[in-house]
């Protein structure tokens, strides 16, 4: 699996893309970036994204992808895969022909560029040659992480945004998860806000590592604040963990 880091940022200024991952250039894990990384080729190639949540950090790429599928005349269209929850809050609020053109019709109802389909947590299904589960995990508003395994059986997990979770954690255990993509938005000093907004800390992340029996053996951090990003990373180094990196757009992983 090849894992192309198109943005891995917590926000967005110059040099930092929020949140989106290409495996294979075909499967997204989130949205938040895609028409400013991805030449023409490489939308094309895009088939589903999974999507942890709708938060507009990780959304934000869909709207444009769409407008230049649509705009191009490719033909090709794109799944927007998630919890039913994350996916009418999607309809509802950004493609409701007001905020955003509703693509499920565009070019036409019978061949849209976009279909939305509801996954069920802990449930496993066959997505575009892969393996995917889905798990909850803890955030303001609905979300989920992600295991994603190929055919080799090898798999990479993707937590999103979360604050201290256990289900998701409990899920990798059942896998061979060779590297885990998880968030650490703030420095240890705003731990209170960490919790009411449902991120981690470098010591939150510690204590959420400490719960998995057998850690996958390769840990990258991103959603880091960028404001925050030489104090997190800082204390992540403090953890003493010779397995842990952090993720920078243009990065590729390969497991
Ligand atoms: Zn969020
Ligand atoms: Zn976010």
């Amino acid at each position: 699996m090849n894992i192309k880091v198109l943005g891995a940022s917590g926000s967005e200024v110059p040099g930092h893309n929020c949140p989106a991952f290409l495996i294979d250039g075909s499967l997204l894990l989130d949205a938040g970036t895609v028409g400013m990384s991805l030449n023409i080729t490489e939308e094309h190639g895009v088939r589903e994204i999974l999507l942890t949540h709708a938060h507009f950090d990780h959304i934000k790429g869909i709207p444009f992808l769409l407008d230049n599928l649509v705009i191009r005349n490719t033909r090709n269209a794109i799944t927007v895969l998630s919890g039913r929850d994350v996916l009418d809050d999607l309809r509802k609020n950004i493609f409701n022909d007001r905020i955003w053109p509703d693509f499920t019709r565009i070019p036409s109802a019978r061949r849209p560029v976009l279909k939305f389909r509801a996954l069920s947590p802990s449930r496993a299904v066959a997505i575009g040659g892969y393996k995917v589960r889905m798990e909850k995990v803890s955030h303001t508003v609905p979300a989920y992480g992600f295991i994603v395994e190929n055919a080799g059986k090898k798999a990479i997990a993707y937590a999103g945004d979360t604050g201290p979770t256990d289900r998701f954690w409990k899920a990798i255990g059942a896998h061979d998860v060779r590297c885990l993509i998880v968030e650490t938005s703030f420095p240890n000093r705003m731990e209170n806000l960490a919790l009411a907004t449902g991120h981690l800390t470098p010591s939150l992340l510690e204590k959420e590592l400490a719960k998995m029996p057998k850690p996958p053996s390769r840990i990258f951090i991103m959603h880091i604040k960028p404001q925050y990003q030489m104090e997190i990373e800082t204390e992540i180094q403090a953890l003493d963990r010779e397995n842990i990196d952090f993720l920078k757009e243009g990065d590729v992983i390969r497991i």
